[in-house]
């Protein structure tokens, strides 16, 4: 079977935006079941002539942090489940949340692959803005920037390396 990528992170760091890029048109139809909540999109993608399946979570819109974190964590574990490689998206605006701290605990137990993609460097003057991402605990942060589409083949380039 293809490997299987899932992109977590808090709402809002721009998983979809970047979900959007990597697969192009290539949307996967996933039949409903009842009884389950859609909030992933499931796509595909290719990348140095792999191709592989990739999770956008987190499409459920929510208020109020409890809830947030509730639904972060849910799909932190759901994407632990059932992917190869995570992609775990911050964003350099905001700088590092203790969400992010949270996510990352869940991702460090669980041993599975993890690329910290930093979203929204959105010119290389605040390349600096990565370096507080290296506490997290999973080796290089990859800079990208969802709205000029930068960096993207840099972090696929991490992620193929770990499938
Ligand atoms: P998600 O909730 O994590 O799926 O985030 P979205 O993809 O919906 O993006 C959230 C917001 O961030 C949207 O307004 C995007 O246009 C914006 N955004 C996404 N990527 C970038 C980026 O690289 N730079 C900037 N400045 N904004 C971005
Ligand atoms: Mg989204």
């Amino acid at each position: 079977a293809r490997p299987v990528i899932a992109i977590v992170g808090r709402p809002n760091v721009g998983k979809s935006t970047i979900f959007n890029r990597i697969i192009g048109d290539r949307l996967a139809i996933v039949e409903d079941k009842p009884g389950v909540t859609r909030d992933r999109i499931y796509g595909s993608g290719e990348w140095s002539g792999k191709t592989f399946s990739i999770i956008d979570t987190g499409g459920i819109e929510i208020d109020g942090e409890d809830e947030i974190m509730k639904s972060v964590r849910m799909q932190a574990e759901l994407a632990i489940e059932e992917a190869d490689v995570i992609i775990f998206m911050v964003d350099a605006k905001s700088g590092l949340t203790n969400a992010d701290d949270e996510v990352a605990q869940m991702l460090y137990r669980s041993r599975k692959p993890v690329v910290v993609a930093v979203n929204k460097v959105d010119n290389i003057g605040r390349m600096d803005d990565i370096y507080e991402f290296y506490s997290l605990g999973f080796g290089q942060p990859i800079a990208i920037s969802g709205s000029h589409g930068t960096g993207i083949g840099d972090l696929l380039d991490a992620v193929i390396e770990k499938l």
